[in-house]
């Protein structure tokens, strides 16, 4: 069995101040040097430009931040763990057709603790009865469960550009833009709310 897990980050540099990784260095560095319990508080947004970073540091200590996502999301969504692998499925047919097809989307709940990865695709071929069979897989960190469905549509369109580009690079975030418009701003958010949750707790 063959296992392909994108978990390396390369430099978007059309875009300097928002290239980001799904794996994140910092986390590992901090997790296993300074203790879980006290991870920096901007360790998400690392990949960030330090006038992103300092604002974010302000709004988290004064606490401004959650109020300041909900304002832009104001709900969670509404869908159900089994409505998972239609939803991704409905914007695969959309935008992304002739890739090869997802046999499983589903949430996990180990990702983003012991991967540390927000979403993972993993691509398996397996010997099936003297035939090699491959298989997309898509998984989401189960925290999505819980957060608005602009966060959750951000974390499947990244994972369904990784069908077509295994990398993080120009075509990869070309693609994502093209079934999100709003694909950086919302990985951003979705950052934002991450170090708001490690402070404060879920928002939604
Ligand atoms: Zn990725």
């Amino acid at each position: 069995m063959s296992l392909f897990q994108h978990n390396e980050c390369n430099t978007a540099s059309f875009q300097p101040s928002i290239r980001l990784c799904y794996n994140h260095p910092l986390l590992r560095n901090h997790s296993e040097s300074a203790g879980f319990m006290n991870p920096h508080p901007l360790r998400y947004l690392s990949a960030y430009s330090s006038d992103v970073q300092h604002q974010a540091n302000q709004l988290l200590n004064s606490n401004q931040l959650g109020s300041l996502l909900k304002q832009r999301h104001p709900q969670a969504h509404q869908l159900s763990s089994g409505l998972l692998y239609d939803y991704a499925q409905d914007l695969k047919n959309r935008y992304m057709r002739s890739s090869p097809p997802i046999s499983k989307v589903i949430y996990d709940d180990k990702i983003h603790v012991v991967e540390h990865a927000l979403g993972l695709h993993t691509f398996v071929s397996r010997v099936q009865g003297g035939k090699l069979k491959a298989k997309n897989e898509i998984r989401i960190s189960t925290l999505f469960r819980n957060t608005p469905e602009a966060f959750l549509r951000m974390i499947i369109v990244h994972e369904l550009s990784h069908l077509k580009e295994k990398a993080h690079n120009k075509a990869f975030y070309k693609l994502c833009q093209h079934m999100e418009p709003d694909y950086f701003q919302l990985e951003l958010d979705v950052r934002l709310y991450l170090c708001h949750r490690d402070l404060y707790g879920d928002l939604w």
